[in-house]
């Protein structure tokens, strides 16, 4: 049997020396037809799981038509496994895959906290190899529990910092493959399109009155997504602009103002999903054009502000990207400028009734919603930004 890094003896090395005659070609071949034929059948598993599956919605955050400003959602929260990172871990498997990384019966180990890992969970078990997910100890209890119906196995590390090492070490004794989407998520997503998160938007918005945004408003975890529609947007020679809206306890707002690839940060994002204490390989400063740091009370007051805006909850990550878009709607329809805004809805609320949605919760964290939530209903009422 092949194991994870492809390990057995090598057939076929012909090391006879002919006395007189030309030195003979060193050959070695590895070819494992049983490997290709489990190979072509996991791609084909992951493709046709794609084939299955429709696009997510872009739906209209409402606001006054006469404010001349649109503000577009795209609505992650509905792909099979519930989050953006469904499309980041299709790619981590096809690039596993493609690059001979992933292997039979090898369990597959992730650092997260909690999203990619209930998404690879889902594609580890399509293509029927083991996976184990790497997460600090306050991962909410419904993403373990969304990991374990998909067949994964939690591992629970308390300081942040000790994931990435723990996942590395857990596929060294394993034999398994560390899918590292800190490293990955940018170079696996296909970023000039093959109907990526931002091509995807770019067709949905054919036929709104401002089918270019000025602003595309992200968060960052991975930084896969910016990195995606940076590129993108960059490629296609649109005029949009980058802004992420980075939350609390994150290293990512000061790693970029201050152009430093060491910046870190001593506690762990209370947002999950974003909010990092190193700055990710995965993060591309360079592809962004603004940055904002957005307080962690004004997140939960953003998103709670989302529910009675359109009647959805969603997680953290949703409101810090919210309440940086409505800024800047804010911002244009003072200044008379006409134009869209896109932001994301990056999963569901429903994963975070015991926090974001929670009173005690907010209590406990010493987060009060009450000025912020008042800021947005304000500015939704009047259009003025207190
Ligand atoms: C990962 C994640 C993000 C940020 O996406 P990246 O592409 O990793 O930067 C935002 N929200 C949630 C809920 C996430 O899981």
């Amino acid at each position: 049997m092949l194991g994870a890094g492809g390990h057995r003896e090598e057939p076929g090395v012909n090391s006879t020396q002919q006395s007189g005659g030309p030195v003979p070609t060193v050959d070695v071949d590895r070819s494992d037809p049983a490997y290709r034929t489990w190979l072509k059948e996991a791609v084909r598993k992951v493709q046709a799981d794609a084939n299955r599956s429709a696009d997510t919605h872009l739906l209209r955050f409402p606001l006054p038509e006469e404010w001349g400003v649109d503000l577009y959602l795209k609505d992650e929260s509905t792909h099979p496994t519930g989050s953006l990172k469904h499309r980041l871990a299709r790619s981590l498997f096809l690039y596993g895959l493609c690059n001979g990384w992933i292997r039979p019966e090898s369990p597959v180990i992730e650092a997260s906290s909690g999203s990619t890992a209930v998404s690879e969970a889902y594609f580890a078990q399509l293509i029927g190899v083991p996976f184990i997910a790497v997460m600090p100890r306050t991962t909410s209890r419904e993403k373990c529990r969304l990991i374990e119906f998909r067949g994964g196995r939690c591992h629970f590390v308390d300081d942040p910092w000790a994931m990435y090492i723990e996942a590395a070490a857990l596929a060294e004794r394993t034999g398994g493959h560390y899918i590292d989407q800190f490293t990955y998520a940018e170079r696996a997503t296909d970023w000039r399109g093959n109907n990526n998160i931002a091509e995807s938007v770019y067709s949905q918005l054919r036929n709104e009155r401002f089918p270019e945004p000025v602003w595309i408003v992200a968060t960052a975890g991975t930084g896969g997504t910016s990195a995606t529609f940076g590129r993108y947007v960059r490629y296609m020679q649109y005029d949009t602009r980058i802004c992420v809206a980075d939350p609390e306890n994150s290293c990512f707002f000061d790693g970029w103002r201050h152009h430093d690839p060491g910046a870190t940060s001593e506690f762990g994002s209370r947002i999950e999903g974003i909010g990092r204490p190193r700055m990710e390989p995965s993060f591309l400063p360079g592809a962004i054009d603004r940055m904002m740091k957005v307080p962690d009370a004004a997140s939960v007051a953003a998103v709670r502000a989302l529910e009675q805006a359109i009647g959805r909850k969603a997680g953290g990550s949703t409101g810090t990207g919210l309440w940086s878009a409505l800024k800047i709607v804010a911002e244009m329809a003072g200044e008379g400028r006409r134009g869209s805004i896109v932001s994301l809805i990056c999963d569901p609320g429903e994963r975070y009734l015991d926090k974001y949605y929670s009173d005690a919760w907010l209590a406990q964290q010493g987060l009060d919603i009450t000025p912020y939530a008042l800021a947005i209903s304000t500015f939704l009422a009047t259009g003025r930004w207190p």
